[in-house]
């Protein structure tokens, strides 16, 4: 929020906080500044996971996870940290979080033994956060031992 100020009458350029008349940065400026800005959209899927009964590590995974933040090959592109986003063990596309857990060989072989088989084309086709969340939920439709 701070910008500098390109005034030669008064002088050398300075930094000044520009929701100030007096370019002056005061807490009560930015609390102000927070609240005519609007409001964020409050995250469903972060109360999901926030209720889920597991280590916080298990959280800050799955909310990486979910946001599609997790450093694999796709984001460290996106980052210009590599040139190349391909999964570098099967090379069957690009190594996004979908990939790395849903998509992948080694992933699809280990859920196809977990889901129950009327429900496999669904768990596969659904758009990555659905099917994230439905995954999270207590009553998942995935799961083999689940009555109907
Ligand atoms: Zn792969």
């Amino acid at each position: 929020m701070a910008i500098i100020s390109h005034c030669f009458r008064f002088g050398v350029d300075r930094i000044g906080w520009k929701d100030d008349p007096k370019r002056a940065f005061t807490i009560s400026s930015a609390y102000s500044k927070i609240l005519c800005e609007p409001r964020l959209e409050v995250d469903d899927y972060w109360c999901i996971i926030w209720r889920l009964k597991v280590p916080q590590r298990i959280r800050s995974f799955l909310w990486l996870a979910m946001r599609g933040n997790l450093l694999t090959n796709a984001e460290c592109r996106q980052r210009h940290m590599t040139l190349a986003e391909e999964c570098d063990i099967c090379h069957n596309g690009a190594e996004d979080v979908n990939h790395i857990l849903r998509e992948s060989l080694g992933a699809a072989v280990t859920w196809i033994k977990l889901v129950r088989p009327d429900r496999v084309t669904k768990f596969f086709s659904m758009p990555f956060r659905d099917w994230f969340a439905a995954n999270l939920c207590d009553q998942c439709e995935f799961v083999s031992n689940q009555k109907d």
